[in-house]
């Protein structure tokens, strides 16, 4: 019997019901999935009756070689490529050709994988398990308290949508969280021609204190007097959240603030 690490987040999913309904939750006729810590290969089992090409990367080396025995017919018939690697040092790998991300992902590095998964051009779309928490985040819809700057980095690359719970019962051994299964749709790119990592810090500004107005924040980053220009002749108020702001209102204060400092370093 394997012992589940704690360093490498190993919560093994066991419920049958939740396994088939990520599998369902996955679009039809993909080329290449992509799986991000295969574990015990209970998902991977069932992708490979799915899709014609699944590349897995484990970053346990005990897991690999339990993996390398289970799925051996397979590997031989080319249905299953597996990597003992970490999947963030391997992207190069992962991102050689189009794909789409499924894991049930270990909660300590969710987030950054998510991230470079949404920012991969190669990459089509993911459905993933994640902690719950982190899943409404990425999930929220302008309004909502949880509406942050995840939310925002996906809806410029697609929609979002938190599909259902699933409880620590569902796994072995329990986390301490509830989990949810988000899909992300990757069908356009409102970034196209703008720095990815200047947007990113320029919405780590904007929500840099919830509480706070969207004024105050991000006025440490931008002339105060062009956000103030912004939100009037978008007929909003001074006085409004961070989480307030659709993600469209967002690209357009950032594109309008870019275009400020380029004029700014122009004229000098
Ligand atoms: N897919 C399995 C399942 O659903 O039961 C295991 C999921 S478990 C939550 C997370 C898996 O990711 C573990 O197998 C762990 O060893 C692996 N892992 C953790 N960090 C990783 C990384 N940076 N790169 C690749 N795999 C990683």
């Amino acid at each position: 019997m394997i012992r589940a690490k704690k360093k490498f987040g190993q919560n093994f999913l066991t419920d049958e019901s939740i396994k088939r309904q990520i599998i369902q939750a996955i679009p039809n006729d993909l080329e290449r999935i992509v799986e991000i810590g295969p574990g015990l290969g209970d998902l991977t089992q069932k992708l490979v009756q799915l899709s014609g090409k699944i590349e897995c990367f484990e970053i346990d080396s005990e897991l690999y070689e339990i993996l390398l025995d289970k799925f051996a017919s397979e590997i031989l018939e080319q249905k299953l490529k597996i990597t003992n690697a970490d999947a963030l040092e391997s992207w190069d790998e992962i991102a050689r050709q189009d794909y789409f991300l499924v894991a049930n992902l270990p909660y300590y590095v969710a987030t950054n994988i998510i991230l470079k998964a949404l920012s991969d051009s190669r990459c089509n779309g993911l459905v993933v398990m994640i902690q719950k928490e982190v899943a409404l985040k990425f999930s929220a819809q302008p309004g909502d308290s949880e509406f942050s700057a995840l939310a925002i980095l996906a809806g410029v690359r697609g929609d979002a949508e938190l599909l259902f719970d699933v409880p620590a019962t569902a796994f072995n051994p329990e986390p301490k969280v509830v989990s949810a299964v988000i899909r992300i749709i990757k069908n356009r790119d409102l970034l196209q021609g703008f720095e990815a990592l200047e947007f990113e810090r320029f919405l780590k500004s904007a929500f840099s204190s919830p509480r706070k107005t969207l004024l105050k924040n991000l006025s440490i980053s931008i002339p105060k007097s062009l956000i103030e220009g912004f939100l009037t002749k978008e007929n909003l108020s001074l006085t409004i959240r961070p989480h307030e702001l659709c993600v469209a209102l967002y690209l357009k204060l950032f594109k309008e603030a870019k275009n400020e400092r380029r004029e700014c370093t122009n004229s000098r």
